[in-house]
C-alpha cells in the first residue's frame, strides 16, 4: 500500500511540475525506515529539480489550515467551496496559503477560490504513460516540438495555452462534459468566420491573469494598466461575437465573461497613453486628469521657459556665443562656460566645478528658478505616485471579476484552437459511449500526421471490444509501424477525452477510466539505471491497479531480459490481463510466439503490420492487417537481401529444428496449461533439451536486430564450428 501511495505521489509530482515543495518540518530529519519511505522524494527530487521548503509541524494541522482559509476568504465555513466535514486537503491548502503571504509580502486579494482536485474526477495517467505517449514532452529530448501538446496547441494567447496544459494533465471521464466541449468544437468549426473573429480579437489581448495578480498583489506599472485596459477594450466586442453561438458551454462563457467597462474608463481618463515603466520616473497621469497636478506641470513647464530664455539673455549680455545652461543631481542648473571665454565671465557669476575645458557658475536668478521647477517638479511627482496609488486602490474590487473574464478568455482560446486544428487537419467528432470498446475508422497517429508530408501517413482501423476482442496482440519485424498503432490508439482515445477531435474519418470511442503504456526496457535507450527492473515496476503497476475500464499498450514488454525470460513474462502477463483484468489491450511485440496466446485466450486476436515485396526491396506497408505475421519473416528478409540460397535453405533447415524443440504436433508451442500441473517434460519451450554450443548461439541471435549482412556473418561462422565438429 505505501509502495502504491509513494507511487501515486511520484505521478502526482511529475504531472504538476512543482518548482518547490513544502513540507512538515518533521520529514526533514527521519530515521532510517522513514528515510527509505521518503525513497520517492529522493528520486522526484532528482528527476524533477524542485526545490523543498520545511514548516513546523503546527502549521499542518488541519483545524489550523481551516481557519487560515476562513480568515482568508472571510467567511464562517468552507461549506460554500464544498468542503463539508473533514478535509484532509485543507491543512495543505491552509500552509500554502501562509507560507505564500510570508514569502510574497503582499496581501493575496486574488486568490478567490479553493477547489478541491480529486484524482477520480480525471482520466488517470502515469508517469511512465506521460512519458511514453510523449504528452507534453518527447522522450529522448525532452522537447515541446514533437510532443503531442504541440499538436493541441493552437491557442493564441498564454492564457489558452496555460489552459490547454491544464486540460492536457487532467481529460476528462464524464461523459456529458466531454461532449460538451465537444460540441463546443464543432460548432466553432463550422462557423469558420467568426472563429477567426474572436482569435483575432483574443490576439490583441495581454495576458490578463497574469495582470489580475500583479494588480492584486500591488505591483503592477503603469504599463501594466495599459495592457489592461487595452483588453479591456476588446471584451464587449468578444461577447458579442460570443453571442452568434447557441452551444451551452459557449453560451455560459459568454454570460461569465465580466466586461468591466467601468475599470477601463477609469483607466483611460487617468493614464497618459504610452506611460513611462515606473511611476517615479513622472508622466504617468494624463493632464487634464487632476488641476492641482496640471498646475505643478505649468509651474515647472514655466520655470524651464524661464531658463531656456535666461540662457540667451545671458549669452548676448556676457556676449559669451556658447554659454549654455545645464543640469545635474548634485549641483542642479548651472551656466557652463569654455575655458576660451573665461576673460568675459561677469562678477555676479559664482563658480561652483572647474572641468578640463571648461567651467561652471551659478547665479541667484538661476537658483531662484531652479528652486520652483524643483519644487513644483517634486510636488507633480509626488501628486502623481499618489493618484496613480487610488487609481491600484479603485481598480482592485475588480480582480475577481478580471479573473472570471480571464478565464472565459482562456477557455474560449483552447476550444477556438482545437476547432482550428479540427479543420485544418480534418478531425472528426468522436462519439462517446459507456461500452468498452474503441472502434475507429482510418486513425492517425496525431503527431507523425502532421509531420509526414500530405498522403504519406498510412490511416489505420482499430477495433477493440466489443465483438472484436478485447486484447490484440500485434505481431510483425522492427520498424513496421506497431509502437506508431499503438500509441495512436491511446493518443486518440486521449485527445477525445481531453475534449479535441480526433485524427480519424470516424470513431467511437468507450470512455476510458485509466490509459497505461509501457514501453519495453530496451526501447528506453540512454537511462543508465536497471532498466529491466524499471520495467517491471511499472509492468506490476499496471497488473496492481488497472480496471475493466482502462486502456493499456504495451510495447515490446519483456525485452529488456533473456528471449527465454522475456517471452514467458510477456505471455503471463497476457493471461494475466486477459483473465483477471478484462480490458481493452494492445501488445505490440517480435515475439511471434504469442500469437499461439489466441488459442488459448477467448477475448485475444492477432494483428499484424503488413509488408509487400516490390522490386527485390521489402516494403513496410504500415497497414494493420487481422492475423499473424508471417513468422519465416526474418528469413525472408535475408533472402530478399541476396544472401545465398544455399544459406537460406540451411537457416530454414535450423528453424525447423528449433520450432519442432517448441511446438507440439499442431504446431502450437508447448506451453504449459494455467490449469493443471505439468509434468516437467512439456515445459519443453522454457526448457531447453537441446544443448549444443552452435544451438545456443543461435538462440542467442536476435534476428530482428541483425542486418542482412551480419546475419549471413553468423551463419556462415555457425557452419564453420559445425564443419570443425565434422
Ligand atoms: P515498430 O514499432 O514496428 O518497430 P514504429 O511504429 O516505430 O515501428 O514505426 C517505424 C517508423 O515507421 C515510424 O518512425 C514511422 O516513420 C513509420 N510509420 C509507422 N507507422 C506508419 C504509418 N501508419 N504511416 C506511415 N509511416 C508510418
Amino acid at each position: 500500500c505505501m509502495r502504491l501511495t509513494s507511487a501515486l505521489l511520484a505521478d502526482e509530482l511529475s504531472r504538476i511540475r512543482p518548482s518547490e515543495l513544502v513540507l512538515p518540518d518533521e520529514l526533514r530529519h527521519v530515521d532510517d525506515e522513514g528515510y527509505s519511505r521518503m525513497g520517492w522524494l529522493r528520486d522526484a527530487e532528482a528527476s524533477l529539480k524542485f526545490s523543498v521548503s520545511y514548516r513546523p509541524v503546527w502549521e499542518f494541522r488541519q483545524e489550523f489550515g481551516r481557519q487560515t482559509l476562513e480568515k482568508h476568504f472571510q467567511v464562517r465555513s468552507l461549506e460554500g467551496f464544498g468542503f463539508e466535514g473533514d478535509c484532509i486537503s485543507l491543512s495543505a491548502a491552509g500552509v500554502l496559503l501562509l507560507y505564500v503571504q510570508e514569502m510574497q509580502r503582499a496581501a493575496l486579494g486574488h486568490i478567490l477560490n479553493l477547489r478541491l482536485f480529486e484524482q477520480g474526477h480525471s482520466v488517470l495517467i502515469d508517469d511512465a504513460t506521460r512519458r511514453s505517449l510523449e504528452l507534453t514532452r518527447t522522450m529522448r529530448e525532452g522537447a515541446r516540438q514533437g510532443a503531442l501538446i504541440e499538436v493541441l496547441d493552437q491557442t493564441v494567447t498564454p492564457m489558452g495555452a496555460r489552459k490547454l496544459a491544464d486540460w492536457v494533465d487532467h481529460p476528462l471521464v464524464e461523459i456529458s462534459e466531454i461532449q460538451a466541449r465537444h460540441e463546443a468544437v464543432g460548432e466553432f468549426r463550422q462557423d469558420r468566420a467568426g472563429r477567426e473573429r474572436l482569435r483575432d480579437l483574443l490576439d490583441q489581448t495581454y495576458d490578463l491573469q497574469r495582470l489580475t495578480a500583479r494588480l492584486a498583489t500591488g505591483r503592477c506599472s503603469p504599463k501594466d494598466l495599459i495592457s489592461l485596459s487595452r483588453t479591456l477594450a476588446v471584451l464587449p466586442e468578444l461577447k458579442k461575437q460570443l453571442e452568434r453561438f447557441e452551444n451551452r458551454l459557449i453560451a455560459s462563457q459568454e454570460r461569465e465573461l465580466q466586461l468591466c467597462q467601468q475599470a477601463h474608463e477609469r483607466i483611460l481618463k487617468t493614464l497618459q497613453d504610452d506611460p513611462p515603466l515606473l511611476v517615479n520616473e513622472g508622466g504617468v497621469i494624463r493632464s487634464g486628469f487632476h488641476a492641482q497636478l496640471d498646475e505643478f506641470r505649468d509651474l515647472s513647464t514655466g520655470g524651464k521657459q524661464w531658463i531656456a530664455k535666461y540662457q540667451a539673455e545671458e549669452s548676448e549680455r556676457t556676449g559669451i556665443p556658447n554659454l549654455k545652461v545645464g543640469f545635474n543631481k548634485v549641483f542642479g542648473y548651472y551656466l557652463e562656460v569654455t575655458a576660451a571665454h573665461q576673460n568675459k565671465i561677469p562678477a555676479d557669476y559664482t563658480r561652483k566645478q572647474t572641468l578640463k575645458n571648461q567651467e561652471r557658475y551659478i547665479t541667484p536668478q538661476l537658483k531662484e528658478y531652479e528652486e520652483k521647477v524643483l519644487r513644483a517638479d517634486e510636488q507633480a511627482h509626488a501628486l502623481e505616485q499618489q493618484l496613480y496609488e487610488e487609481l491600484k486602490q479603485e481598480l482592485l474590487p475588480y480582480c475577481g471579476q478580471l479573473q472570471r473574464s480571464a478565464e472565459v478568455m482562456a477557455v474560449v482560446d483552447v476550444l477556438a484552437g482545437l476547432a482550428e486544428l479540427a479543420e485544418s487537419r480534418d478531425y472528426c467528432r468522436p462519439e462517446m459511449t459507456t461500452e468498452i470498446l474503441m472502434d475507429v475508422e482510418q486513425g492517425r497517429h496525431p503527431v507523425l500526421d502532421m509531420i509526414l508530408p500530405a498522403g504519406e501517413f498510412v490511416p489505420n482501423e482499430i477495433l477493440v471490444g466489443g465483438d472484436h476482442g478485447l486484447i490484440q496482440i500485434i505481431t510483425g519485424p522492427n520498424m513496421a509501424g506497431k509502437s506508431t498503432y499503438i500509441r495512436q490508439t491511446a493518443l486518440i482515445a486521449f485527445m477525445a477525452q481531453m475534449g479535441s477531435f480526433v485524427p480519424a474519418q470516424r470513431a467511437r470511442i468507450g470512455i476510458v477510466d485509466r490509459i497505461f503504456a509501457r514501453v519495453g526496457a530496451s526501447d528506453e535507450l540512454g537511462k543508465g539505471q536497471s532498466t529491466f527492473m524499471v520495467e517491471m515496476t511499472e509492468t506490476a503497476r499496471i497488473l496492481n491497479t488497472a480496471t475493466a475500464r482502462s486502456l493499456v499498450i504495451l510495447d515490446e514488454i519483456g525485452r529488456g531480459t533473456s528471449t527465454y525470460d522475456g517471452l514467458s513474462l510477456a505471455w503471463a502477463v497476457t493471461e494475466h490481463l486477459h483473465d483477471h483484468i478484462n480490458c481493452r489491450t494492445l501488445f505490440a511485440t517480435h515475439y511471434h510466439e504469442l500469437t499461439e496466446l489466441t488459442t488459448t485466450l477467448k477475448r485475444a486476436s492477432n494483428w499484424n503490420v503488413a509488408v509487400h515485396e516490390q522490386d527485390g526491396q521489402v516494403v513496410f506497408l504500415h497497414r494493420i492487417l487481422e492475423g499473424a505475421a508471417d513468422k519465416s519473416y526474418g528469413i525472408h528478409v535475408a533472402s530478399l537481401a541476396g544472401v545465398p540460397t544455399s544459406v537460406i535453405k540451411r537457416a530454414q533447415e535450423v528453424l525447423q529444428t528449433l520450432e519442432q524443440e517448441h511446438v507440439d504436433a499442431q504446431g502450437k508451442p508447448k506451453v504449459p496449461s494455467r490449469n493443471k500441473k505439468q509434468s516437467p517434460k512439456q515445459l519443453s519451450l522454457f526448457d531447453p533439451v537441446l544443448s549444443h554450443p552452435v544451438i545456443d548461439k543461435l538462440r542467442a541471435v536476435e534476428l530482428n536486430r541483425l542486418t542482412p549482412i551480419e546475419a549471413l556473418l553468423v551463419l556462415e561462422q555457425l557452419k564453420q564450428e559445425l564443419s570443425r565438429e565434422a
